[in-house]
């Protein structure tokens, strides 16, 4: 996986332990080249897939007046 900050290659790291609250402790991503540490609760939220913009593309203007 990437990090999320820099992109750069992150590694999974059992060093890493993320308390979330909850009885269950999380290992997590560490960033080689930033540092970054990404748990694996931060990366399941980021799954959430992204709506695609501008779907449909009723709205463009047709230039079928103009060429006459
Ligand atoms: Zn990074």
């Amino acid at each position: 996986m990437n990090c999320q900050r820099c992109n750069g290659f992150a590694v999974y790291d059992d060093s890493v332990v993320v308390q979330t609250g909850s009885s269950s402790e999380v290992h997590a991503w560490r960033c080689v080249n930033c540092g970054m540490i990404v748990d694996e609760v931060i990366h399941r939220n980021q799954q959430v897939p992204l709506r695609r913009k501008g779907s449909g593309g009723s709205k463009l203007r047709q230039y079928g007046d103009a060429a006459a």
